[in-house]
């Protein structure tokens, strides 16, 4: 396995573990109780968070590049055909508007919320395969937003799902086993932001991971909502609180209330990009559900080479 292999299966398998484990901890709300059911589980199911990492990387892989009307087409198929796997009211809103009135699924996105659009966490959390497959591009932040846009148009919505593709690529780049750079990782984070609200978090994490503050803080600092700007902080967090380590930066972002799948989804998308897959325990990677197609989207996606 080469390193970018094993960056590519480290972010991919990461992510959906996050998500997976995440959902668990709604029920098992301390890590003991937690890590005892991870013990007990045969096989740990993950939710639409990953359903739509896979039908990003599904739709990249097939497209070589990013192609919006192929990306809503994917994410509707793969709907349709899971609808129980947690989704929000949005996604298949969109999908019955773009039906019915034949229009975009942008143009659709654009009509939610009294037309100000999502400013949710769902572009955020399934952002794995756009922060990987555009790590070296100089398009990264357009093609994040574009990824965004199918489904969450808010401004804020865009930026916080563009920020996170960041993390992950500028994760995947550093080695592991150097010394984590906080503050240029931190300041290239702060540099993409585009939005205030996003900013201002972002120089928020900054100062409580300087202060080396507790998470549970930290948590109350930075929000744990649905919304992107008070949730892909706290897992941005989660992962700068527990650099070396894909365990516990997941309990971490997980146990500490909120939007917990998701939380998990974006922080150990982070870990996993940075660490590889070697970080990851094979106790919890081996009953992933699906691991085995997920393991190939990743390799798969680390071969394409882009189009565009
Ligand atoms: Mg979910």
């Amino acid at each position: 396995m080469t390193d970018i292999q094993t960056k590519y299966l480290g972010g991919m398998v990461g992510s959906a573990l996050g998500d997976a484990i995440g959902e668990l901890a709604f029920q098992y709300r301390k890590k003991d109780d937690l890590c005892i059911q991870l013990d007990k589980s045969k096989e740990f199911s993950y939710t639409d968070d990953t359903a739509m990492s896979i039908g990003l990387a599904e739709s990249i892989i097939k497209k070589s590049c990013l192609d919006q009307h192929d990306l809503g087409e994917t994410f509707r198929y793969n709907y349709e055909r899971e609808p129980w796997r947690g989704y929000a009211s949005g996604p298949p809103t969109i999908f019955s508007m773009v039906e019915q009135l034949s229009i975009t699924y942008a143009e659709a996105a654009r009509s939610l919320f009294g037309n100000t659009g999502s400013l949710g966490n769902g572009a955020a959390m399934r952002i794995v395969p756009v922060g990987l497959f555009f790590h070296d591009s100089p398009d990264l932040y357009e093609k994040a937003c574009m990824s965004a846009s199918v489904t969450h148009a808010h401004p804020v919505g865009k930026d916080g799902a563009a920020v996170q593709a960041r993390a992950i690529s500028c994760a995947m780049k550093l080695d592991p086993k150097e010394a984590f750079p906080y503050k240029a990782f931190m300041d290239t984070l702060i540099d993409s932001a585009i939005t205030p609200q996003i900013e201002e978090k972002m120089l928020r994490v900054q100062k409580l991971i300087n202060a080396q503050g507790p998470p549970s803080f930290a948590a109350e600092q930075l929000g744990r909502t649905v919304a992107v700007h008070e949730s892909m902080p706290f897992a941005l967090f989660s992962f700068l609180h527990h650099p070396k380590s894909f365990e516990d930066c997941l309990f971490c972002a997980t146990l500490h209330g909120g939007d917990r799948d998701t939380l998990g989804a974006m922080a150990c998308a982070i870990s996993g990009a940075y660490l590889g897959i070697e970080s990851i325990p094979q106790s919890w990677s081996q009953k992933l559900e699906n691991r085995s197609y997920i393991e190939d989207l990743a390799l798969r996606l680390s071969k394409v080479r882009p189009v565009d």
